[in-house]
């Protein structure tokens, strides 16, 4: 392999170096510009002269599809942008239309080179396109004269055919729902994260209070504790999670002295985006087997001395542990420990329901879990979709569910 280039003029951006630098940067933006100007990716397809139409990837098939006839400027390449290039193109047609997600990113760009040129007086800068949309919106402007397209029209589907609504939902036998059934019934204020565990805010389970983006909970908790919230707090993030943005936040929880409860939800996998690994799981992206980061001995290395580590299907052990972390008056952290049951596919027999015990409070049904069906005086569980958690059988007041 190649030796590292020891040039620290180049790579040391201390501010002599980086006030050199800065010239090479603008230079190889212009290069940059220049290589945009013939690479075949940013092309004219010429068309019909009477609109010009600007647009790079999904956007540009969307548009292709309603202007089938109209002069394009496919873009590839989209930044720095190619301006001879759009020149030339804004000579040959009577209108150019940007058609692009979001901001006028190209709109303005192009406007800023002197050209005349529409986009978001006709699109929205909300939401993801369609053809429907686009086509909707060049309709209203007069751009084309149908709304809708010849083949929607045509279609013998009615296009209000009004189908059940699926929202995600944590799946049957995950741990996480065993921890929000907890947060739940303790009345806290849950400051969440980005992970499966987002799911907690769904009802019935409706725990959690606040996502803002990833690695958020423990740092928003630590401001929301700092700001003298009378609510109990806890912050709620994923072992992924946390290894990816929770270590700095918890860190300043500990520095800057706020009593706040941090749980990891350690599912021991990334199951949210595909069961990846994590440093926390041993096994590297590659397969290879590695160090396993121990997340009870790490947050007890940088400091903390309350730390437990509970089983989610555990609901009254788990309830337990976090009122006295509550209550203990110093930030804790609480490891709730059970690995993605899509991942083990591990599963044990499924409970049923006795439907003479059954009373038909609904308490189970406050779980969420899909496999506990209402049926006219009492509640059934579906064996199939059931992982046979055994969170049902503690949550039943009545003693209906068992195995
Ligand atoms: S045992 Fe109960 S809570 Fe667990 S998966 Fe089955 S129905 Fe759901
Ligand atoms: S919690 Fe028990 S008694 Fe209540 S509805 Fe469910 S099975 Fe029936």
């Amino acid at each position: 392999p190649p030796l590292y280039e020891r040039n620290a003029g180049k790579f040391v951006m201390v501010p002599a170096n980086a006030r050199r630098r800065h010239p090479v940067v603008e230079e190889k933006i212009k290069k940059l510009a220049e290589y945009a100007e013939t690479l075949p990716i940013n092309r004219i397809e010429p068309g019909d002269d009477t609109l010009g139409i600007v647009a790079a990837g999904s956007v540009y098939q969307y548009a292709r599809e309603v202007f089938p006839q109209a002069t394009f400027l496919k873009l590839g390449m989209v930044y720095p942008l190619p301006e001879r290039l759009i020149r030339e193109f804004a000579s040959r047609v009577k209108t150019v239309i940007v058609i692009e997600e979001l901001d006028p990113f190209f709109e303005e760009q192009i406007r800023l080179m002197g050209i005349e040129a529409r986009g978001k007086d006709i699109f929205p800068m909300i939401g993801e396109f369609s053809p429907t949309l686009i086509r909707q919106c060049a309709a209203t402007a007069g751009l084309i004269k149908e709304a809708i397209a010849p083949s929607e029209a045509a279609a013998t589907t009615p296009a209000s055919v009004e189908l059940p609504i699926r929202p995600p939902i944590l799946c049957p036998g995950c741990g996480h729902r065993g921890l929000f059934h907890v947060l739940r019934e303790a009345g806290v204020l849950v400051l969440g994260d980005i992970g499966c565990y987002t799911l907690g805010v769904a009802p019935p389970l409706s725990a959690m209070h606040t996502c803002g983006c990833m690695g958020a909970s423990i740092g928003v908790a630590h401001g929301v504790a700092k700001a003298g919230v009378k609510d109990r707090v806890v912050a709620v993030i994923g072992d992924s999670t946390f290894f990816h943005a929770g270590i700095h936040p918890l860190i300043n929880v500990l520095y800057n002295e706020s009593n706040v409860t941090a749980i990891i939800t350690d599912n021991s996998v990334t199951a949210m985006t595909g069961h990846q690994q994590h440093p926390g799981t041993g096994i590297t992206l590659q397969k290879k087997k590695t160090v396993a980061v121990d997340l009870e001995k790490f947050v007890r290395s940088i400091g903390f001395e309350k730390v437990d580590v509970c089983d989610p299907y555990d609901l009254d052990g788990l309830a337990k542990v976090l009122e006295e972390h509550l209550s203990s008056g110093q930030p804790s952290v609480i490891v709730a420990k059970r690995p993605c049951v899509l991942y083990t596919r591990e599963k044990s027999t499924p409970p049923a329901v006795d439907p003479d015990a059954c009373v038909n409070c609904g308490a189970c049904l406050e779980l969420g879990c899909p496999p506990l069906l209402q049926a006219e005086d009492h509640v059934t569980i579906d064996p199939i979709l059931c992982n046979g958690c055994g969170l049902c059988i503690q949550v039943c007041p009545s003693e209906a569910i068992s195995r």
